[in-house]
């Protein structure tokens, strides 16, 4: 693991090293603000700004991986209009965990990030869009460093004189995981309930209060200035061909040591095992679901042959999506995670259109069904059909989302489902492991 030893916390937590790494003073040893304070007194062009983060190969770390300097490149610049940044810090993904931990501990960070973001989409105001369950420590830090940012002149109207204006708002959502969703975000923000809007218009012609607006996720934003205070190319030779720079994986489950690593992408699902010590109590690994709930389930063997980028992990048919890590051993049902799975998308799910508002209710309704005894063999072909109606066809990728963690663990684990089936509800990993203890 030697090789990963100096790999970690490059960018987005370099300022752990120090005590109290939220504060400015802290923010400031790692040459904190230095791309923000040269860009105020030198004005580059926007287009240049904007050229630095392309050429970065940043790709967004909220799950969609579509490339940050393109979508910056979306907003109409030179519009007299008022134009908005809105950051994405509603993390509610589960098995995710790292946004809260750079508003915790390197909110510096996403706030230059947000102002060079500001400067090169000519928007001169921010909101943060928080999760409201963040109010505990992730809110509080992240204000204590707006309000230090502003004492220090680096917010505000007509920073050093410069002619530059810039706030940043705190908003704090009220928990509903769909306004993660971008244009689900921006209603929230105006007041109504966060309901996904249909797209185009994207956000970039017709987004906050109908303004040009560029919504990014924390860690993005957040990554931008050691992007340009290092240089793209350094951030390019970081990781693998098109997964350039480092993320937080948050590993979580069956492991010894639940953490979130800040690593280069490409690092072999292997070696993060190992730098969480391993499954838990040496147990064998049976999947892993590599990027956050929405995305795919994948067989243990096939992850310890996968590096953790996306060509990789589409090449085994999932995604990098969050990064949040989710490992299970061979103790776990995989019939009983995915009722939990099916539950939690029936209960998240906006109701706005048909297929996903009931779908995700007759995919929960099945799986219990199984879980009870109830259940036929056939019924396993309706739950794929129900799965199959809902992909591809509602407004947003929440539909999606729901539907792959069906059909995953149909296509690696249906031998389960069907001893489920076959034995009235008996877990055929219950019983294994009964008969390994007899
Ligand atoms: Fe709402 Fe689901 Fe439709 Fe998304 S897919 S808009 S969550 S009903």
């Amino acid at each position: 693991m030697s090789q990963w030893a100096d790999k970690q916390n490059l960018l987005l937590f370099e300022a752990l090293k120090y005590d109290q790494p939220w504060t400015l003073d802290s923010y400031r040893k790692i040459g904190g603000y230095e791309v923000w304070e040269k860009m105020l007194a030198e004005k580059p062009t926007r287009e240049s700004v904007i050229d630095a983060v392309k050429g970065s190969g940043l790709r967004g770390r909220g799950g969609a991986a579509f490339p940050t300097g393109m979508k910056w490149s979306f907003m109409p610049r030179n519009s007299p209009v008022q134009k908005y940044l809105v950051c994405n810090s509603d993390e509610s993904e589960p098995g995710t965990c790292h946004d809260r931990d750079i508003l915790r501990y390197t909110p510096h960070a996403l706030i230059e990030g947000l102002a060079i973001g500001g400067y090169a989409t000519n928007s001169t105001v921010a909101y943060n869009y928080i999760r409201g369950e963040f109010l505990g420590e992730p809110v509080p830090r992240f204000e204590a460093a707006l309000k230090e940012a502003y004492a220090a002149g680096l917010l505000g109207r007509n920073i050093k004189g410069t002619g530059i204006d810039f706030d940043i708002y705190t908003f704090v959502g009220a928990g509903a995981y769909i306004c993660g969703e971008e244009t689900a975000m921006l209603d929230s923000l105006e007041g109504k309930p966060g309901k996904p809007r249909f797209k185009p218009p994207f956000p970039a012609n017709f987004g906050l209060y109908g303004a040009p607006t560029t919504i990014n996720n924390t860690q993005s934003f957040a990554s931008v200035p050691a992007i340009l205070r290092k240089g793209p190319e350094w951030f390019v030779q970081l990781g693998p061909k098109n997964a350039a720079g480092t993320v937080i994986f948050s590993v979580s489950g069956h492991v010894e040591k639940p953490a979130n690593l800040e690593l280069p992408l490409g690092i072999p699902f292997k070696d993060l095992l190992d730098l969480c010590g391993g499954v838990k109590g040496g147990a064998k690994l049976k999947a892993v679901i590599p990027g956050g709930l929405s995305v795919p389930v994948v067989p243990g063997d096939v992850m310890l042959k996968t590096n953790m980028d996306y060509d990789s992990l589409k090449a085994v048919g999932s995604a990098i999506g969050s990064a949040g890590v989710i490992v299970m051993d061979e103790t776990t049902c995989m019939v009983r995670v995915l009722e939990r799975i099916t539950r939690f998308y029936k209960s998240e799910s906006c109701g706005q259109c048909t297929p996903c508002r009931e779908g995700t209710g007759w995919m929960n309704r099945l799986v219990k069904r199984i879980l009870a005894g109830d259940a036929r063999r056939e019924e396993l072909g309706l739950l794929l059909d129900v799965a199959g109606r809902i992909e591809g066809h509602t407004i947003c990728g929440f539909g999606d989302a729901s539907a792959w963690p069906v059909q995953s663990a149909l296509k690696h684990f249906r031998h389960e489902f069907e001893y489920m089936i076959d034995h009235g509800g008996r877990s055929m990993v219950s019983d294994q492991l009964g008969a390994k203890a007899a």
